[in-house]
């Protein structure tokens, strides 16, 4: 339609001026021709005779008035208009034009050269007639050549763009209906060059939105994988463990399958890390999972739990004997050597095993046996540790009886914190040469409200794991520097104290702020206070050990290795520590009057504490033999049950009183040392 009004439009800017000018012309021609007729007629012609001319008026001359050169009509006849003057200096004059028809005025050569006048009315109804219908036909030429042209348009239109685009829509269509939702295929589509583009438009989308699509897919594809799995040894999670289980477990409910659980654990892995470096730790984890993998058939799950902990599912278990072998060629495999860069690492496991049915009750609960099942398999492992690690254990009912009992002992020690069942203990160590009192170990007691006396060798382990160690260590240190400063201040000065720190204070506990606040508290000048750190502590993390053994000791507070000789010291470490004193553990005092080792140990760590400039305190001496041995030897000081047991406060006020040999930095020493008697049993005691 609108090709077609543009195409009219555009026709009738050349035909309307065509028409009217046209039109003009035959106006002109008209008054012309009349003119020059009624000039024929009048040339010449007497006055008198002018009559002649009405037989000029028709149906184009109508009317007609011829008047002498002053005005006097003539003749007059037809359809003359009113009379006007009109005698214009010359030429014709178009006095009115309307309706059909016009008027004129002309100036006519009459006879013996005078001027005529002549008013003449001329219809141009034919005029007009010949117009319109010029009009009509060149209208009616001029829509018929805008409808071709229109339909010409129309059809090349629909020919190029409408119907390819209709197929092109409609293939759209077809393609995403087809799609079901998801991204279309993309089109084939060759119909025409100028479509193509289009539709090429719509593939390379489609190509985009499958590209980004895959690559989603891809994404969430590794997200699951992540998710799932550990990415250091790629086994499975927790996450993925916990949903086998489960998987696992309703098979076992429903279909009578038997299956164990093992949880398999790295010996001493700190110790590798620490001495190796994490990217080898890593790589012993690594390894060892991969092995585990390997060794496992595909029905079985091997899992990475924590750090070094790994979980084994396996199923179809026909009885225990069959698990515990199953656990042998896990250890077997775990243990084999392996090189890594030019170290060759062989890690030791420790297994516990549960299996299922022989060692579980929750059979109506599934989430309830699961748990139970884990839980078998961790005391188990925990079993196999304090065993002495490297070994398997498979879960009995008495193992759950002892951690029953050490959980409910950390229930109690919770308790005994709260109400305060802690007491301090103190027990003399002496220069072995002038027998005279150094100071005194402070040695934690507990008496339990229904079972007594427990002793330090079971529920400091069991705080330190509980993280209990931290607050009852802190109340220890500032009940000891509290006591001793007191002691001082009542006429001991020189004595000093000696403070066991656990492991675990001295890696989590904010060790030294804590150490200034008690000497600070208690007034006690740091120099009397030692700290006692087991040597196997001290081997368990030796960097960061000896980093907080330097902060220590520039406060001035003096540090000591207990237990020496026990914790597999590396020798080379030991230059390193700033440590003031070592103590040699009591099982080598014990036996050092008939075992030749013992006393070869005892000798080599007295050589070893010259060397270093340290102080030796021999630990457990329980006779004047093992005085005199350790004397010999050149020891400096003692401690043990010949000097004294371990006493509370006011007996070891009262001990100190009774001591015959004094105590170091008081004038009783100095007094009494030159004329030293032999101490007989019973004044030791
Ligand atoms: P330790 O630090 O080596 O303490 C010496 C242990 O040997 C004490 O045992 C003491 O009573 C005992 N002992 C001393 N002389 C003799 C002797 O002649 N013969 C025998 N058979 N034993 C003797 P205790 O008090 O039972 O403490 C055991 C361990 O518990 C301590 O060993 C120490 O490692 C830990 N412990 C004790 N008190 C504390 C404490 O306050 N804090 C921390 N962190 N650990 C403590
Ligand atoms: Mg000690
Ligand atoms: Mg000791």
């Amino acid at each position: 339609m609108l090709v077609l009004l543009v195409l009219l439009a555009s026709q009738m800017v050349f035909l309307v001026p065509s028409l009217w000018s046209q039109h003009q012309a035959e106006g002109a021609a008209l008054q012309r021709v009349q003119k020059s007729q009624l000039q024929a007629a009048v040339r010449n012609i007497e006055p008198e005779n002018l009559a002649v001319a009405k037989e000029l008026i028709g149906n184009k001359l109508t009317g007609l008035t011829l008047s002498d050169a002053q005005g006097k009509i003539l003749v007059r006849v037809g359809d003359v208009p009113e009379m006007v003057e009109i005698y214009p200096q010359g030429g014709a004059e178009v006095i009115s034009n309307k309706s059909g028809t016009v008027d004129t005025a002309w100036r006519l050569d009459g006879a013996k050269e005078s001027t005529l006048w002549a008013l003449v009315r001329l219809d141009k109804s034919s005029v007009f007639k010949r117009t319109i219908s010029r009009t009509v036909s060149y209208l009616l030429v001029a829509v018929s050549i805008s409808i071709a042209g229109a339909m010409v348009a129309l059809i090349t239109a629909a020919r190029f763009y409408i119907n390819p685009l209709n197929n092109l829509v409609k293939m759209l269509r077809e393609s995403r209906e087809a799609s079901e939702g998801n991204i279309p295929d993309p089109i084939e589509y060759s119909e025409t060059e100028d479509i193509d583009p289009l539709a090429d438009e719509f593939n390379s989308l489609i190509e985009a939105q499958k590209k980004a699509a895959r690559q989603v897919k891809v994404k969430q594809q590794y997200l699951e994988f992540a998710a799932h799995h550990d990415p250091l040894t790629h086994l499975p999670n927790r996450l993925m463990f916990e949903d086998a289980l489960k998987g696992t477990i309703a098979d076992a409910m429903t279909g009578q399958l038997n299956f164990a659980v093992f949880l398999v654990d790295l010996d001493n892995f700190k110790f590798f890390n620490d001495q190796y470096g994490h990217l080898v730790g890593d790589k012993m984890v690594a390894e060892v999972g991969n092995r585990l993998r390997t060794m496992m058939r595909d029905q079985d799950l091997v899992a990475r739990l924590d750090g070094d902990e790994f979980v084994v599912i396996q199923k179809d278990v026909d009885n225990r004997a069959a698990a515990e072998e199953v656990a042998k060629r896990l250890m077997s495999v775990a243990t084999q050597p392996y090189e890594y860069r030019g170290f060759t690492l062989k890690a030791s496991v420790s297994v516990g095993i549960s299996c299922y049915p022989q060692d579980v009750n929750s059979f109506e609960d599934a989430d309830a046996l699961g748990e139970e099942i884990v839980n078998n398999a961790s005391v188990a492992l925990q079993e196999s540790k304090s065993n002495g690690k490297n070994q398997y254990q498979l879960f009995n009912e008495s193992m759950r009886s002892r951690l029953t009992a050490r959980l409910r002992l950390e229930q109690d020690l919770k308790l005994a914190l709260q109400e305060g069942q802690f007491e301090v203990y103190f027990q003399p160590k002496i220069n072995i040469n002038t027998r005279a009192i150094t100071g005194s170990e402070a040695l934690v007691r507990w008496k339990h409200p229904t079972n007594g006396y427990i002793s330090p060798e079971i529920f400091v382990p069991v705080a330190e794991e509980a993280g209990m160690i931290i607050e009852l260590g802190e109340w220890i240190l500032r009940t000891a520097c509290k006591a001793t400063y007191e002691l001082q201040q009542s006429g001991y000065p020189g004595l000093n104290v000696a403070v066991n720190i656990s492991a675990v204070q001295f890696t989590d506990g904010n060790l030294l702020p804590l150490v200034n606040k008690a000497l600070k508290d208690s007034k006690l000048n740091p120099e009397y206070l030692e700290l006692e750190i087991t040597e196997s502590a001290v081997m368990h993390d030796p960097e960061e050990v000896i980093n907080s053994l330097h902060q220590l000791s520039e406060f001035g507070m003096r540090l000591a290795i207990d237990d020496f000789g026990t914790g597999y010291s590396s020798l080379a470490y030991l230059k390193r520590f700033p440590v003031d004193t070592l103590k040699i553990d009591r099982a080598f005092i014990t036996d050092i009057s008939n075992d030749n080792d013992d006393v070869a140990i005892v000798a080599a760590v007295l050589g070893l504490g010259k060397h270093f400039n340290m102080k030796v305190v021999a630990e457990g001496v329980e006779d004047e033999e093992q005085l005199q041995f350790l004397k010999a030897q050149g020891c400096d000081i003692a401690q043990g049950f010949y000097i004294s047991k371990p006493m509370n406060i006011i007996d070891y006020r009262e001990w100190l009183e009774r001591w015959p040999y004094g105590v170091e930095g008081t004038k009783r020493l100095e007094d009494l040392h030159n004329d030293m008697p032999k101490a007989s049993g019973s004044d030791f005691a």
